[in-house]
């Protein structure tokens, strides 16, 4: 059962909108614009998701090009990351899949510590030297209140139970001058409201919730955050989520672009010759269109950094 308030601003008025062929609604608050999946995604089902087809094998998750694309982006987070505290610092990743980019902040010199649900996920981010990787829910790992300088949540709020709980606990976990680090889908970007059901980023399979920028601020404030910094570009998510939106719009089956690139399916030389040759179409377009929104304000993420509030 869903909620009787919404989970950013407390307040009980929502819309309903149907995303007619998945059998899910999206549960929509009408005064912070904070979405909710109904029924939410059935815990048994995200956990067969979150294998070895979420996360690719022998921890390589992409075709090569993409591979290379996503290392080079976790490179250049891991170096902001290193921007944003002084030193050599304790840092926490909640949802580190793979552990890229913990692996990168390890290599700075940082104590990195992270959590992840997916075992397997788990397993092999702790073969990378120097991580400490918690499979059990962040309230049951063994960390001391007070005792991290930085906590980093990329794509993940989204895929939570309960969001504001686990802002909360890592209000706590971090020193009073720490900083939170995050992003997540923004459903209130252009690339959203002109794509509705066929928005890549929407994915009712895997996200229980969907975030506006006024309802992430007011779900950070009532959690105890302060943001300090806040943007809606992001050169990863923001130009394919355009592409694969249009793709979704125009193609025969959703996604088949992403599964490829994620060596999931291969649909046959014609179809992936096909979905290539849109692509190659779209891609200046799109790329176009995602800095545009961007320039605006509504670009595809919101990514913000925010402080523990002054106690
Ligand atoms: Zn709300």
């Amino acid at each position: 059962m869903p909620a009787t308030t919404c989970i950013a601003c407390g307040t009980g008025e929502f819309g309903i909108t149907r995303l007619d062929d998945t059998h899910q609604s999206l549960r929509t608050c009408k005064h912070c614009g904070t979405s909710e999946t109904c029924p939410k995604p059935d815990p048994a089902n995200l956990e067969a998701h979150y294998s070895e087809n979420y996360y690719g094998t022998d921890n390589v998750k992409f075709v090569p090009i993409v591979e290379a694309f996503v290392g080079w982006m976790n490179r250049k987070r891991a170096a902001r990351v290193h921007t944003l505290v002084a030193g050599r610092t304790r840092i926490l990743e909640v949802g580190c899949g793979r552990g890229l980019l913990l692996h990168q902040l390890a290599q700075l010199g940082h104590d990195c510590h992270g959590t992840e649900r997916s075992a397997l996920a788990a397993r092999r981010a702790s073969q990378t030297q120097g991580l400490h990787i918690y499979t059990q829910p962040l309230e049951e790992c063994p960390f001391d209140g007070h005792s991290f300088d930085a906590a980093i949540l990329w794509h993940v709020l989204e895929h939570l139970d309960d969001p504001q709980k686990t802002l909360a606990l890592i209000a706590r976990l971090l020193k009073p001058k720490g900083v939170v680090y995050l992003e997540v889908p923004n459903l209130a970007s252009l690339q959203s409201r002109t794509s509705g059901k066929n928005w890549f980023h929407l994915d009712p399979e895997h996200h229980l919730y969907h975030f506006s920028p006024v309802g992430l601020h007011r779900l950070l404030e009532t959690s105890g955050f302060q943001i300090e910094q806040r943007s809606t570009l992001s050169l990863e998510q923001g130009p394919y989520g355009v592409l694969q939106s249009w793709l979704n719009a125009i193609g025969r089956e959703k996604g088949t672009l992403y599964r490829i690139l994620k060596r999931e399916s291969f649909p046959g030389l014609m179809a992936t010759f096909r979905e290539f040759a849109m692509a190659a179409g779209l891609v200046l377009p799109a790329l176009l269109f995602a800095l545009m929104e961007a320039a605006i304000g509504r670009g595809g993420v919101l990514r913000v950094v925010a402080r523990p509030s002054a106690r």
